[in-house]
């Protein structure tokens, strides 16, 4: 006993029970210096670069090509001729083989690739790893199953590939938003030109490795990297059938406009503004842990993002209170670090915005709590951030910030929640809170969302489908509504 007691006494009692680091290694992922494109199976050599940086300390990772209207061209032709020369007459079981073997593939190597994911976009290593990857393999393991049964899928319809996609995706979730895009188009015989945002190049061109080990056949999918101008000139190439679009609403618009009258398909999927509604009878503590993963996710880089949080009246302080605690435990700070919970803003120009609606956010009259916390002084670092005392008209509660910053709103009744969550321009998401299923069904009807959760947020399946309404755009990605855009039907 005696022996015990002294043992303890050398050890001593921790005075501090913060998380030491525990930072991921890096050394797994081999960046190159210097990429080009990857069209037609070959990497073409880019005339113009520019560097891509790691948001958390601005090292730069890579120099990336700046694709041309003329490289455009050349991956467009390559798309072209692999769907001519095979890929849409083949069986939809072979086409299956390959996502079959692409999402197996992702699964190996998904350690490299969620460090990489982090590392050029900024976002936790927990999330890359355990959300955005097992969803990008998901997706193509899900697709690789309707790739041989598109004539069940929609009987009697004849059931055709469309051709050529361009497919233009952001910085928020890069694997997975190339996943939810090449999946589908290729389960229906579609052949693809993707370009990733320009701050997140990076896990899209190390897929180009796993194209390469799956043996995809030459131009079925072509990789393209640049900046707006090089999305613009993939819109307006002559020989795409189909554009999949997903940023913006501004840039959606554009793009709407530019398109219209051509007989190119197209899908937007774009901003959002949700609202995420907790009534008096919900499990508090439960609904706080939703509301901070459905703001706090991602550093809120979310087009989903539950960023209007509306609280019946009766229990606004107490729940007030316990977010603001909860919001003391968040971890902000490297991405590589294992127990971290909120890591860097994605790009210099994205922290400008938020600080931007934060400054008027507080200038209109809000209040704003954020918790302490140290941010690294190199780097893109925004403190998770609630704003309390916000009036529906403040630019905080209308325009998407698309950052860690919620606008806690207040209700009355249900018809008063319902009135306010709807009343934004964008319709993409939304949630809902309460003991109750019959007020859960009746908000879920008059919600004008594309998806409602209930006492939960930001899950998702490739089951599933997802898109908006008004301005967060139109057509679903995910489920068998995501493979329509992708066909057209022989009656
Ligand atoms: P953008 O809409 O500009 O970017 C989305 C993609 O479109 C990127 O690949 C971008 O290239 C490309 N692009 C830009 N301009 C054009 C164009 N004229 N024609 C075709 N493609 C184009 O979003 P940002 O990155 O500028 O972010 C701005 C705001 O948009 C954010 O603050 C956020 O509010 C919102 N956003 C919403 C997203 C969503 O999922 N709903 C995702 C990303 C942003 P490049 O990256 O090279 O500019």
């Amino acid at each position: 006993m005696a022996e015990l007691d002294k043992t303890q006494r050398e050890v001593g009692v921790p005075g501090d029970w913060t998380y030491a680091t525990a930072p991921e290694s890096r050394d797994i992922v081999h960046i190159a210096d210097r990429y080009g494109f990857f069209v037609g199976g070959e990497w073409l050599e880019p005339t113009e670069t520019y560097e891509t940086i790691a948001p958390r300390d601005e090292e730069p990772l890579a120099a990336v090509g700046q694709a041309t209207p003329e490289d455009v061209g050349r991956a467009v032709a390559a798309a072209r001729e692999a769907y001519a020369d095979g890929w849409s007459s083949l069986p939809g079981s072979e086409r299956a083989k390959y996502l079959f073997r692409i999402a197996r593939l992702l699964q190996e190597r998904s350690r490299e690739f969620a460090v990489l994911e982090s590392l050029n976009g900024g976002k936790p290593i927990k999330e890359s790893r355990d959300v955005d990857l097992p969803l990008a393999a998901a997706h193509f393991f899900y697709y690789a199953g309707w790739a041989d049964k598109l004539e069940y899928a929609f009987a009697n319809r004849r059931p055709r590939a469309v051709g050529v996609a361009g497919q233009i995706i952001p910085w928020n979730f890069p694997l997975l938003m190339l996943a939810w895009k090449i999946a589908p188009a290729l389960a229906c015989g579609n052949t693809v030109v993707l370009k990733p945002a320009e701050t997140t190049p990076l896990t899209a061109l190390l897929f180009c490795d796993v194209l390469r080990q799956a043996e995809l056949p030459p131009g079925v999918v072509n990789i393209i990297t640049g900046d707006g101008r090089t999305g613009a000139a993939i819109v307006e190439s002559e020989d795409v059938d189909k554009i999949a679009f997903t940023g913006s609403t501004e840039v959606g618009k554009e793009i709407q406009r530019r398109l219209a009258g051509s007989s190119k398909r197209l899908t937007l999927e774009l901003g959002g503004k949700a609202a995420n509604v907790v009534f008096d009878d919900a499990a508090l503590d439960q609904a706080v842990e939703g509301i901070v993963n459905g703001i706090y996710f991602n550093q809120g880089h979310v087009c989903c993002a539950g960023s209007r949080l509306f609280v019946q009246e009766s229990i606004y302080e107490p729940l007030v209170a316990k977010l603001e605690r909860r919001l003391t435990t968040l971890r902000v700070g490297d991405p590589l670090d294992k127990n971290t919970d909120v890591g860097a803003i994605n790009s210099a120009a994205q922290l400008e915005k938020i600080h931007e609606l934060v400054a008027s956010g507080k200038e209109e009259g809000a209040e704003i709590y954020q918790p302490p916390c140290v941010l690294p002084e190199k780097g893109y670092w925004f403190a998770p951030t609630v704003f309390t005392n916000v009036a529906q008209s403040y630019r905080i509660a209308q325009e998407e910030i698309f950052g860690p910053v919620l606008s806690v709103l207040t209700f009355r009744t249900p018809e008063e929640a319902l009135e306010k969550a709807n009343n934004t321009p964008y319709g993409l998401s939304a949630g809902v809170w309460t003991e109750k299923g019959s007020r859960i069904l009746w908000m879920a009807q008059r919600l004008r969302a594309g998806v409602v959760w209930a006492n939960t947020y930001n899950r998702f399946d490739p089951a599933s489908p997802f898109g908006g309404y008004k301005e967060s755009g139109f057509g679903r990605e995910g489920g068998k509504h995501g493979l329509e855009p992708y066909l057209r039907f022989e009656e």
